[in-house]
């Protein structure tokens, strides 16, 4: 009665810079439960981001390694129900009682503790006694402690006595590694292009790569086709209804600014700093290749520049790919983004 899913482990969590020291303070919780100074351990990010895996993955580990430890995870959702059912039976003794046996406990999402005053006198009781005698505490949250709202200062200060570490948005390269995983483990068969297309453009959660990754292999059995890029835009179209699914300039303009970490605002002005004049370049150029907006018009949208400007950005970054390869590197990189794009 651990309440644990054996599909959450670490082998099947995958690493990468977004989760590296959260999912390493998790290992090392595992292997000496109660022991590290990690004690409580609080991971927290947004929705979809791997909390409710990671947080079960310890409490997996903790469970192979053969020591006599109880584990329990429970979501706070769960832990709140359980004790209002407990108050409203008189059976607050055995639920006191059930959690001090408690070896590690696993406690999901503590943002819906929330304005539960009595709920959360409850927990801080049961998180004091286990704390005081090296039993575990892991919990998860959607934000960091200092942005929970409605919950007790005593509370919060008790979740900064360990470790708390985020989980972000996983990069490109591992939302590769998540799909060629779960591709993997489907013993399903999805083309290099296509892992890269869904890794390209699913950049909200990995829920929700997930997600789309399920439909794309539903429709292609439903369709009896085999899974290629074509189908796999179509299937991204129908989910992801915001999805501008044309390159326009706005969208080179945003690409661009996020790859050379401009604002967009700044490709637009007249700024002359030379990281600003090459982005702007850029973009120009590749509005030129990927739009059919005329030099007029480019000129128009990056301030309200001549078409000679436009003329003059296309030349120079066609002369800079052919002697930069660093450069020529950028501009194949984002041509792949704007291919990756067109339906
Ligand atoms: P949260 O609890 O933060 O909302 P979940 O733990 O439910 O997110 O994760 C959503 C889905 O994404 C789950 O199916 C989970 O297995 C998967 N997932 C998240 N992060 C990773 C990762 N690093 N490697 C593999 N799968 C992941
Ligand atoms: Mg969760």
């Amino acid at each position: 009665y651990s309440n644990l899913n054996p599909n959450y482990n670490f082998e099947n969590y995958i690493e990468g810079d977004c989760n590296r020291l959260a999912r390493s303070a998790g290992i090392a919780v595992a292997e000496k439960p109660g022991i590290t100074s990690f004690n409580p351990l609080m991971i927290y990010g947004g929705v979809g981001l791997g909390k409710t895996h990671l947080v079960q993955a310890i409490g997996n580990k903790i469970g192979s390694e053969g020591k006599k430890n109880f584990v329990l995870y429970v979501s706070s959702e769960k832990f709140t129900t359980q004790f209002t059912d407990a108050i409203k039976n008189n059976n607050i003794q055995s639920f006191t009682n059930f959690y001090l046996q408690v070896d590690t406990l696993i406690i999901d999402d503590v943002q819906f503790f929330s304005g539960k005053e009595k709920t959360q006198e409850m927990f801080f009781h049961i998180f004091n006694h286990l704390h005081q005698n090296g039993k575990q505490i892991i919990m998860s949250s959607d934000r960091a402690p200092r942005d929970l709202k409605g919950l007790q200062d005593r509370l919060l200060s008790r979740f900064k006595w360990g470790l708390t570490a985020d989980l972000q948005m996983p990069d490109f390269e591992t939302r590769m590694a998540i799909i060629m995983r779960k591709m993997q483990s489907d013993g399903i068969y999805i083309p290099d292009d296509v892992v890269e297309y869904l890794a390209y453009s699913v950049d909200t959660n990995v829920r929700e790569l997930e997600g789309v990754l399920i439909s794309l292999i539903a429709h292609a059995t439903l369709n009896k086709t085999d899974i290629n890029l074509e189908l796999a835009k179509q299937t991204l179209k129908n989910i992801v209804h915001d999805i501008e699914s044309e390159v326009g300039i706005d969208y080179i303009q945003k690409s661009v600014g996020e790859y050379f970490q401009i604002s967009v605002d700044d490709l637009k002005d007249k700024t002359r700093k030379k990281e600003i004049v090459i982005a702007r370049q850029v973009a120009m150029f590749l509005c030129k290749e990927y739009t059919n907006h005329s030099l007029k018009s480019i000129g128009y949208h990056f301030g309200g520049r001549d078409h000679s400007t436009v003329i003059h950005a296309v030349q120079s970054v066609s002369d800079m790919i052919d002697i930069d390869q660093k450069f020529a590197h950028s501009i194949d990189e984002l041509k792949k983004k704007m291919r990756m794009k067109q339906v």
